[in-house]
């Protein structure tokens, strides 16, 4: 579970994504979010972009 301060976005919020990466394997093209959402790299690139 989340335990950064403040808390990221639960898995259920529009800005999910927002969420910091616990586990990232850029070599295979994903990562695990800690509010647990699955991100894949080809999703990060249009709906992250300007969030980092
Ligand atoms: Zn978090």
């Amino acid at each position: 579970m989340c335990q950064h301060t403040p808390p990221c976005p639960t898995a259920e919020a529009s800005d999910r994504e927002a969420a910091r990466p616990t586990v990232a394997h850029p070599e295979q093209g994903w990562s695990l979010l800690c509010n647990g959402v699955l991100l894949f790299e080809v999703m990060s690139i249009s709906q992250s972009q300007g969030l980092v």
